[in-house]
């Protein structure tokens, strides 16, 4: 099998495919609330140039790709293009990030088309929390759209928190507990500043004294794996817990990703401003031996690590790259 390296020898192995920028959400950190500037139309990648590139990342050894947006539930077409993405030879897993809103009309149909896992974002299990972040009323339908997720069998289910200092940092807690009784794996986040000026972050230290404190100091680290979360089992729970630290102890050594963007930019390093269209190449008529020459090339000059500390982020918003 091919393998794909960057210039420090990082082996890269998973595509991330952002579909679309749109969203029912309007999530604070993630989109202004007004005035968003969605990309063109015409300049949003159409599905077979999707699947093109992704073809062409398979037959360099990706064999892991995760779609994403923006919301990739609201793109119209999306089950047909899944299952052609699940059939492309080479591609081992594909998964899916939602907003988890259309998830119970959808997790079935997800699952039939071959989508292997899920993971659903969800800040607050307060419902007045939940309007203020995501500006919708539809905390019960994320809810409904996790349990159908794991009735179908698209598991492990991981439910991803974004923790923001003062915002709902009281809830790691909370949001822990629904491992107990369910198989989920709980991700806590930290918060990168993207969109807002606020200081939310509340670091992956301070959230594992919360553990502490609320009495669950047994936290026993799992066999790690290319995952960028440290993941715990905890005594009692039948599910598990992790974390994610891009910013307070940043894995960019192990990184081994690489993003499109709706519009048909590759973001080597999601933090970074580095990108590079492969759309007006797609439409112009490159052959596949270059275009795989340009992937291997951009690979090779993926950014050693981000300098977000530094006050250096990407100035594309989150949900125009694909979190
Ligand atoms: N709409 C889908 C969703 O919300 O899961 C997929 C796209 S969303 C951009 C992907 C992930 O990025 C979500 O888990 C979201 O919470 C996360 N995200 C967005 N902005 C972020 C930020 N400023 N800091 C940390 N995570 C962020
Ligand atoms: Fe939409 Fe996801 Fe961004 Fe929230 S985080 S606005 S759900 S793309």
């Amino acid at each position: 099998m091919p393998e794909l390296y960057d210039g420090i020898g990082r082996h890269i192995h998973y595509l991330r495919v952002a579909v679309t920028d749109r969203c029912n959400f309007r999530c604070q950190y993630c989109m202004p609330a007004e005035g968003v500037e969605w990309i063109e139309h015409h300049d949003i990648l159409r599905y077979e140039e999707i699947l093109r590139i992704i073809s062409a990342f398979a037959s360099l050894g990706i064999n892991k790709v995760r779609i994403t947006g923006g919301e990739p539930l609201v793109r119209k077409g999306l089950l047909p293009f899944l299952k052609k993405v699940t059939q492309i030879p080479g591609i081992e897993e594909v998964g899916l990030t939602t907003n988890g809103s259309l998830l119970e009309e959808y997790a079935l149909r997800l699952k039939e088309a071959g989508i292997g896992r899920i993971n659903v974002s969800l800040d607050t299990l307060q419902r007045e929390r939940f309007i203020k972040v995501t500006g919708q009323d539809q905390l019960n339908q994320v809810l409904a759209g996790i349990k159908k997720a794991q009735e179908v069998g698209l598991t492990p289910v991981k439910i991803n928190m974004v923790v923001m200092k003062g915002f709902n940092s009281d809830e790691v807690i909370d949001m822990a507990k629904l491992a107990i009784d369910h198989p989920y794996q709980i991700r806590f986040i930290e918060y990168m500043p993207f969109n807002t000026g606020e200081n939310y972050l509340f670091t992956a230290e301070e959230m594992e004294q919360q553990f502490i404190d609320a009495g669950f100091n047994n936290l026993i680290p799992q066999m790690k794996s290319s995952s960028p979360a440290k993941i715990y089992s905890v005594p009692g729970f039948q599910g598990t817990i992790g974390f994610i630290s891009p910013v307070s102890r940043h894995f960019c050594d192990s990184c081994n990703r690489i993003r499109l963007t709706p519009d048909g930019y590759l973001k080597p390093c999601l933090l970074s401003n580095d990108e590079y269209s492969l759309r007006d190449e797609l439409r112009s008529g490159i052959s596949d031996a270059e275009l795989r020459e340009k992937i291997k090339q951009i690979v090779w000059n993926k950014p050693t690590e981000h300098h977000l500390k530094q006050g250096k982020k990407s100035e594309r918003g989150m949900s125009r790259i694909g979190g």
